[in-house]
Order: structure tokens, then sequence, then C-alpha cells
């Protein structure tokens, strides 16, 4: 058996076993080579204590000290991931109190997955598999290790991790894991709203994030976790889905505002429960908003104009992106996909000429209106508004002018 670990993280490997410390390749990229996919972040598990790791390593960095990970950069220039063997000596399914252990033995039975328990030894070309982690890879079953039950109960994000697991490799979830899964996930809401948000977003940067959604919603962790969307009807879940798998897995923020777009005035709720920032937040909402916005009819200028100034420019690709998946997800057919282009090609014209549809692109601004005589406030504000109405009707009155001729002539009829 011979994995390609990069020569930096052997040298790492070489020179801790030089001075004598047991030292192996583990976790998840030991799994991914296994199942062909290649990746950079190789995590190395050693019997050197954390203070010996940053001695004989320079530069290093204590990247979780209290869990015993030392980054030590490669002669790559990559950080690798160094931490010494643990055994953990107290869990309350949301936190665990661990101390350092002698044996990769030890370390390895506190993994939570079979497919997450081999290592690998990077000079011996050896693999340590106690667990079986690569027969199950083989047969494609997402196992425990040990007693799946106690396993959940040490820590419930166990619960969320096996769905990803599950949903990105295509795995069967074992019969003993499933049931042990389901029974722990009433406890999800105990874990904290950050590792809940992390885990989801690793699920939605993934290839195709429905399976793991799918699993989500039928082991009942939807329902616990984000239950704002699990209770929507069959049809609309699925087309849900398949409109997220279809966009890119880089644009993670979109296929969040598929997911999160059901619920509605609450997702701002649900996301500040699970510690999305304000920003993340405002993404969502203003999504959902847009998407929301009718579309124009096919040439009608004017109506792409107002959906224009509706979704704003920035989010007008995203929202006819998502316009788009939404369309396909339901299997919509040639004549529905060709007035969706016809819509786009309308607002593609209004948008390429450079027609007005912001306050910001008026031919006249808060300033000239105080020259005007008027008082800074929400008059001001109302007269802009006014204005860019007109010039979204008729693009041509859009001339510093005119519009100033505009506003006095409607303060004389207040
Ligand atoms: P990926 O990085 O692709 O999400 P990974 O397997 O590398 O997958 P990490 O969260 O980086 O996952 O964790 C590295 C390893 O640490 C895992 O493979 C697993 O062995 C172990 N591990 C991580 N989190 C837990 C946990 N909550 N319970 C038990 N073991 C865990
Ligand atoms: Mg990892």
């Amino acid at each position: 058996m011979r994995l390609e670990v990069p020569e930096a993280a052997s040298d790492i490997v070489r020179r801790l076993e030089e001075r004598g410390f047991e030292t192996w390749a583990v976790g998840g990229a030991v799994r991914d080579a296994l199942l062909s996919g290649s990746r950079a972040d190789w995590d190395l598990a050693t019997a050197a204590r954390p203070e010996v790791v940053r001695k004989l390593f320079r530069p290093s960095y204590p990247i979780g000290i209290q869990f015993g990970t030392i980054g030590v950069r490669g002669s790559d220039g990559y950080v690798y991931e160094v931490t010494t063997f643990r055994r953990d000596l107290e869990t309350d399914g949301r936190h665990a109190v661990v101390e350092y252990a002698d044996t990769l033995d030890e370390d390895l039975g506190r993994r939570d997955f079979t497919i997450n328990a081999i290592a690998y030894h990077p000079l011996r070309h050896e693999l340590h598999d106690p667990y079986d982690g690569r027969g199950d890879l083989d047969r494609r079953i997402l196992r425990c290790v040990g007693d799946p039950t106690l396993r959940f109960s040490e820590d419930y994000l166990r619960v969320l991790r096996g769905l990803r697991f599950a949903g990105r490799y295509e795995l069967e979830i074992e019969d003993a894991t499933w049931d042990a899964l389901k029974a722990a996930v009433s406890n999800l809401p105990q874990l904290s709203g950050e590792r809940v948000r992390e885990e989801l977003l690793k699920v939605l940067a993934g290839p195709a994030p429905s399976r793991s959604l799918e699993l989500y919603r039928n082991s009942g962790a939807l329902h616990r976790v984000f239950g704002e969307v699990a209770g929507l009807e069959d049809t609309e879940w699925r087309i849900t889905l398949e409109a997220i798998d279809r966009i890119p897995a880089e644009e993670t923020g979109l296929r969040l505002a598929l997911l999160f777009r059901p619920a509605g005035f609450e997702i701002e709720a649900m996301m500040a429960r699970t510690r999305f920032s304000n920003a993340e937040v405002r993404g969502v909402v203003n999504l959902a908003d847009a998407l929301d916005q009718p579309l124009p009819q096919p040439g009608d200028e004017v109506s792409a104009r107002r959906w224009l100034r509706d979704v704003t420019p920035a989010l007008a690709s995203y929202t006819l992106l998502l316009h788009m998946v939404l369309l396909e997800a339901m299997g919509a057919g040639a004549k529905e996909r060709k007035r969706l282009a016809e819509q786009a090609k309308v607002i593609e014209t209004v948008r390429e000429r450079g027609d007005p549809v912001t306050l910001g692109d008026l031919a006249i601004d808060g300033n000239d209106l105080k020259e005007m005589g008027m008082l800074p406030g929400p008059e001001i504000g109302r007269a802009l508004e006014a204005c860019l109405t007109a010039v979204i009707e008729d693009p041509s009155l859009n001339e510093q002018a005119v519009l100033l001729a505009y506003v006095s002539g409607m303060r004389d009829e207040e």
C-alpha cells in the first residue's frame, strides 16, 4: 500500500521518528487518499508532546495548543498540523476533556468513524487500521468506532459529521450506527450554534450537498437544528435540493440562500441562533427578497429597470442564476427556459446601456437639492426617490436641468 504523501510531510515524520517519537498520518487525508481523492492537508499524529514538537521545528505555531496541535511549516511552505496522541477523559456531548496518550491505538480509538480512524505511515508505507475503515470504504459503509450510542453521546456533533460523510462519499449508514444516530438527534440543540453552522457550511461546500441534506431531513436532524425549513412539502424540498446541487460549489452563499429561503420571515432568527454573521444573514435575506421580485416581461425595458432597482445591480446575476437553477430543478421545459432567457436578455440590455436604476445613477444628488433651498432631511430623500421612479419610466429625463425642474414642480404642487 502506497499513498501519495507530500515529501514535506514525510520529512516532518522522519525528523520526529529519528528522535524516537512514533508519528503517523491520520484522518481525512488518509481517508481521501484511499478513495483516490488527493488533498494537501495531511494531518500527523505523534507520540511527541507539543513542547517537543515546538522545539524541534522552527517556525512552528500553536494552533490548538489546548488540543495538542502544533502547526509546522513544511519545506513546501504548507503548514502541517502535528497533534500529540490523545484520549478522552470526560465527555458531555458538547465538550471533551482530553489528555495526552502514549499510543496510536488510544488515539484512533477516540476518533468518530472507522473511515476516519485509519493511520498511514509515510516512511514504512504501512496502514494501521484496527477498525477496518478501509474495508468499510470499499463496501461504502459508514460505521462508528465502537458502540455508536456511546460515541454519539460523547459528542453530538458526530451526528452531523456522520450525515456529512455519508452524503459526501455516498456511504450507506450501517444499521446500528443509523439507529443510534436517529436516537441522538434530539440532543442536537445542545450543540453550540457555531459548530452547527460550520458543519452545515462544510456540507454546502461539497460537490453535491443534496445527499447529506436529505439525510439531515430523514434522520430528523434538520428538524432539530434548522426546524424552520424542515416542514417543506416533499416536492418543494426536492426542488430545493436539486437547485442547490446545480449551483457551483464555490458559491456556498447562494446554496445557503436556496436552503434557508423557505424560512421566510424566520430566516434572521434561525441564522442568528446558529451564529451566522450579520453579513451572511443580510446576504441570504437580500437574495431571498430578490427572488421574490417578479421578473420583467420579455422586451419590457421599464419593468427590467424596476427589477434591477428592486434586486439591486450587485445581486442581479446571482438572482438570475437562482431563477435558472430553480427552473431546471422543477424540470421546466424548453418554453419556460426560453422565456427566462428573454427576461434575462432585456435585463442585460438595460444594464449594458447603463440605464439609471439606482439613486447613484441620477444626474442630481442631495447637494443639488440643498442648493435649491431644500433642508437636509427626509424631504430630499423623497424627492430623489421620485426622480428615480420617473427616470426608470423614461431614462431620457435623467438630466440635471430636467430633474431640478421636475423637483421644483413637485414642490409647487405641495
Ligand atoms: P474534512 O477535513 O474533510 O472535513 P476530516 O476527517 O479531516 O474531514 P476533521 O474535522 O478535519 O475531519 O478532523 C480530522 C480527524 O479528527 C477526523 O478524521 C477524525 O478522525 C477526527 N475527528 C474530528 N472531529 C471529531 C469528533 N467530533 N469526534 C471524533 N473524532 C473526530
Ligand atoms: Mg480535516
